[in-house]
């Protein structure tokens, strides 16, 4: 790997081609306006791409080894690399090898000799398209309000996760937490504060996590939810009293509340995956435990015992 850019916040660019003198010639087309990286082999554009996962790729068709076609069809079948945008620039113009190229994937092809203007005005819009799909990708799965993962999130990720732990054979916890007595301080101190409140808890949720494949939803209105894979009892109840710890520690006035500060109620479940195992079983034991905690004067956490 040959890297020739400065770090900066710009678009990245891969530029995949065997020929050193065509990398010289889009080095200086592109490296005014994008971060450009190398790679001078098939294999090494594939490990590149994954380590990191530039914006676009330029890609050869015609290289030994690994040619392009086969390099878009591994990126495009790996979840990780697939929506990165391809554009195949090749010596090779004949129709049916463009027809390929757009068929494995890529989003373009441009054919040499090229010219530099249309390249870049190319490159550009693909780069703006790519810009919204990533918006549009983002909208879909955070919580508009809170900015963490929403409603439909929990219910793709618990499946998942499930899943993942029947197989694996490993503990998946759930916990469950509702905001006390919200619906006074909405009443006392409007929604407008309320929403402010939300947010505040819901971040403060997620930075307390310490685990990468640990995850906080907004689950509804004032609840949030948060998975634990490969996690059992002791460290799930760990981890939600480290929650109700810190959103204590947030200190948010909340006059119409017990402790006069904003608190949670919280169940725990962990579930010891079996072949049948459902998501019930693990939302509905939550979900009683976070009633049983309420009942019992709030601010607590429950652990479902059944
Ligand atoms: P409990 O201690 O039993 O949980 O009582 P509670 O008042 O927190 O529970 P309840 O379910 O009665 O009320 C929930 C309140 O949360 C009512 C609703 O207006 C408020 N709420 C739900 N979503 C939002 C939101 O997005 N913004 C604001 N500001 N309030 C919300
Ligand atoms: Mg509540
Ligand atoms: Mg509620």
């Amino acid at each position: 790997m040959i890297e020739l850019s400065s770090p900066a916040i710009r678009a990245t660019i891969l530029v995949v081609d065997d020929n050193l003198s065509n990398i010289e010639v889009i080095y200086e087309m592109l490296t005014p306006t994008y971060e450009v990286l190398f790679a001078t082999s098939g294999l090494e554009a594939l490990e590149l791409t994954v380590a990191t996962h530039p914006d676009l790729i330029l890609l050869d068709v015609m290289m030994p080894g690994l040619n392009g076609y086969e390099v878009c069809r591994h990126l495009k079948a790996d979840i990780v690399t697939q929506h990165i945008p391809i554009i195949f620039i090749t010596a090779v113009g004949q129709t049916d090898s463009e027809e390929k190229g757009l068929k494995l994937g890529a989003i373009d092809y441009i054919a040499k000799p090229f010219s530099p203007a249309v390249v870049k005005a190319r490159i550009a819009n693909h780069l703006e398209l790519k810009r919204y799909r990533d918006l549009l990708a983002d909208l879909a799965w955070v919580d508009g309000l809170t900015g963490v993962r929403n409603r439909r999130q929990f219910d793709d990720f618990i499946e998942r996760e499930l899943r993942t732990a029947v197989r694996a054979d490993r503990p998946l916890s759930l916990i469950m937490l509702d905001i006390d007595y919200f619906k006074h301080y909405n009443d006392h101190y409007g929604h407008l504060m309320g929403d402010d409140c939300l947010k505040k808890v819901a971040q403060t949720l997620e930075s307390s996590l310490c685990r990468s494949a640990d995850m906080i939803f907004r689950y509804g209105g004032e609840e949030f939810a948060c998975l634990l894979p490969e996690t059992n009892a002791a460290g799930a109840m760990a981890v939600a009293n480290r929650m109700l710890d810190v959103i204590q520690t947030l200190n948010i006035e909340h006059v119409n509340s017990a402790k006069k500060i904003v608190t949670l109620s919280i169940g725990v479940c962990t579930l010891i995956p079996q072949q049948r195992s459902k998501i019930e079983n693990l939302i509905v034991p939550a979900d009683k435990a976070l009633y049983r905690a309420k009942e019992l004067g709030r601010n607590r956490v429950e652990f479902a015992d059944e």
